[in-house]
């Protein structure tokens, strides 16, 4: 879905499709140096890391596997508390295995901090995070983010895998959602 489909909804236009694919580029670049020689397992947070775990995976010119996690924050609304909930485990044993968690977005990081110490006593070799989008106003705890595409202003964003009640995932760039629609 294209930006003109979603124009009413959209306070502005914060990335576009294009700009989301040359970062992922310069992210597979060195992702591919820093990972030469060793194998590489994907592990994408579902449901809103698929579209970027798709397109960094083809940018990626080396063999790679891909597996997938679902959790659930609990918490009242729209607040995240810190205290995660596994939906859907991974497939594979991380014994030994090089993880690259890759992500939508880093908002609060309570969830990401957690699923990084989940996969490390896995007995992991290493755990590195890749997000397309950080909030840094929102940071409640530190995460060390090895791979980053761009730092964003705290505001509610969609697209791009990016949900608001479950749509606009599929619209092709990302953009701050209008606050007409959720108010
Ligand atoms: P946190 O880092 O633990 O606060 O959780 C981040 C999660 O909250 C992400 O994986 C998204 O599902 C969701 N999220 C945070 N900010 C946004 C946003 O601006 N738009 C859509 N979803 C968001
Ligand atoms: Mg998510």
């Amino acid at each position: 879905m294209e930006f003109e489909h979603v124009e009413g909804d959209l306070a502005k236009i914060l990335i576009t499709q294009e700009e989301l694919h040359a970062k992922l580029d310069e992210l597979a670049r060195r992702i591919e140096a820093d990972y030469e020689g060793k194998d590489l397992l994907l592990v994408g947070v579902l449901r809103g890391a698929v579209m970027v775990m798709a397109d960094l995976a083809r940018a990626l010119d080396r063999h790679i596997e891909m597996d997938w996690m679902a959790v659930s924050s609990y918490g009242s609304g729209t607040v995240s508390s810190g205290v995660v909930r596994i939906l859907k485990d991974l497939d594979s044993d991380l014994d030994g295995r090089n993880v690259l968690i890759v992500e939508d977005i880093i908002d609060s990081g309570l969830t990401l901090s957690w699923l990084r110490a989940n996969l490390a006593s896995r007995g992991a070799a290493s755990v590195e995070i890749c997000t397309m989008l950080r909030k840094p106003d929102a940071l409640k705890v530190a995460v060390d983010v090895k791979y980053c595409g761009f730092d964003i202003p705290n505001e509610f964003v969609i697209g791009y895998g990016l949900d608001y009640a479950e749509r606009y995932r599929n619209l092709r760039g990302i953009g701050v959602l209008a606050p007409h629609v959720y108010e």
